[in-house]
């Protein structure tokens, strides 16, 4: 897979930002979780990086939604498919540069560290995030049962990233909307 390709292609970046709109308008027609009152936006500022230029000020925004009775304002965070937890990569970054760590060549992953200026170490972190902290997740212990034959976990995000089909970009989005119910406020993991 051509990591450096399906990152640098623009059309990803809009198809996640469409995603997550619709997860956030799912989530604002439902009304507040705690008392069902309307819900307004409140989304917090993000400064991801390794983002392209022309979606930097989409991306600067994780969406979120608050509720509008005064006596509530419960916080409510739809999924998201851009962002995974408080990382500063986007979702899409972490998943594709941990899934080569599985089997690049040290060449390619240099290349790949000089252009998105993720750190060798950052890398090796990811790593622990997808083959310990994940898999210790309820999310995953309630959804990974359904994955036939099971995942091996040693070789996450690469593993699971062969389960969905289609293009290379294909496989990354239907990666992170299957991945999505972690980064909502209830489930978000930990993990930088
Ligand atoms: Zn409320």
């Amino acid at each position: 897979m051509d990591v450096a390709a399906v990152l640098a292609d623009s059309r990803l970046y809009s198809l996640l930002q469409r995603f997550d709109e619709d997860l956030a308008a799912e989530q604002r027609a439902g009304g507040c979780p705690r008392c069902g009152a309307a819900l307004h936006w409140a989304c917090y500022p993000r400064k991801p990086r390794a983002v392209p230029r022309e979606v930097i000020a989409q991306y600067g925004r994780r969406l979120s939604l608050c509720c509008a009775r005064r006596d509530c304002r419960k916080r409510a965070t739809p999924a998201s498919v851009r962002f995974l937890g408080p990382k500063v990569y986007l979702g899409a970054v972490v998943v594709l540069i941990a899934a080569l760590r599985c089997g690049p060549t040290p060449a390619r992953m240099r290349t790949l560290e000089q252009r998105f200026g993720v750190s060798r170490r950052t890398i090796v972190r990811w790593r622990v995030w997808w083959t310990e902290a994940l898999i210790d997740t309820p999310f995953w212990r309630a959804r990974a049962g359904a994955l036939i034959p099971p995942v091996q976990p040693r070789a996450l995000p690469a593993t699971l990233l062969e389960r969905f089909a289609g293009s290379a970009r294909d496989r990354l989005l239907g990666l992170l909307r299957w991945i999505s119910p972690l980064t909502t406020g209830s489930a978000a993991v930990h993990a930088t």
